[in-house]
């Protein structure tokens, strides 16, 4: 991303979030962002996944220059090439939990996706929650059904927002393992967001926001 700020408008004042934020994300690295409550973590992150535009400044996501770009193409885009991981999961309440796990399998037009998303849910150990609405899930467990189903088109980026902030230390660890595990067996990108300073140290690289600027930039040593 360069240059990159956002300004949002509601109800006739604008608040700008992010201030002229600058910085690349190498291929295959994993990274975190940090800062406090209200910095403009989320945001950025949603601007780096193509969930939202900029106000000003260029998002460049796997080779794509999304500025500018409609909503619609820069869904095809995510749907390429990015898994995300809301921090409230974002499942869809109509569909059970192996229906949402199919959902970006459906959209990419593949096949056998019952088997893989049964596949999917079985490595986030809820091989026997598949016929479960979300409301019958505990929050851990949603949180895992949005792993798998953020897995499910194989993303070149994942993206998570408080992966594990709302999850007990056993399943945060599992949560965790499996984060990684994407990243050292299929090379998958790692940008998360966390307030978990154990987290942070465990990726190769912590951005810090404040105030809606990048304020450090540390390599970790990992
Ligand atoms: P937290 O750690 O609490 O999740 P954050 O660093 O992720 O915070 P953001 O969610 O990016 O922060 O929000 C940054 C600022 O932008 C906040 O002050 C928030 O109130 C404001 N904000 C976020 N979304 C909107 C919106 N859609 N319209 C107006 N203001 C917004």
């Amino acid at each position: 991303i360069s240059a990159v700020s956002k300004t949002y408008k509601s109800a006739g004042r604008s608040l700008t979030v992010l201030d002229n934020v600058n910085f690349a994300i190498a291929t295959g690295s994993t990274n975190a962002i940090v800062g406090p409550s209200g910095s403009g973590k989320t945001t950025l992150l949603g601007l780096c996944a193509g969930l939202d535009s900029a106000s000003s400044g260029i998002v460049e996501l796997s080779g794509v220059n999304l500025t500018g770009l409609s909503e619609d193409k820069r869904a095809q885009v995510r749907n390429q090439h990015v898994g995300f991981i809301f921090q409230n999961f974002q499942l869809l309440p109509t569909l059970t939990a192996l229906e949402n796990v199919m959902v970006p399998l459906e959209l990419r037009g593949e096949r056998n996706i019952k088997a893989r998303s049964l596949e999917l849910l079985d490595k986030v150990g809820l091989a026997d929650r598949g016929h479960h609405y979300p409301a019958q899930l505990s929050g851990g467990e949603q949180q895992r059904v949005s792993l798998a189903r953020a897995f499910s088109n194989s993303p070149k980026i994942l993206f998570a927002d408080e992966p594990t902030g709302n999850l007990d230390a056993e399943t945060s660890e599992r949560v965790v393992k499996l984060i990684f595990d994407l990243n050292r067996e299929a090379g998958t990108t790692l940008v998360l967001v966390t307030h978990d300073p154990e987290l942070a140290a465990k990726t190769q690289r912590i951005l810090r926001i404040k105030g809606g600027k990048l304020v450090s930039d540390d390599k970790t040593g990992n």
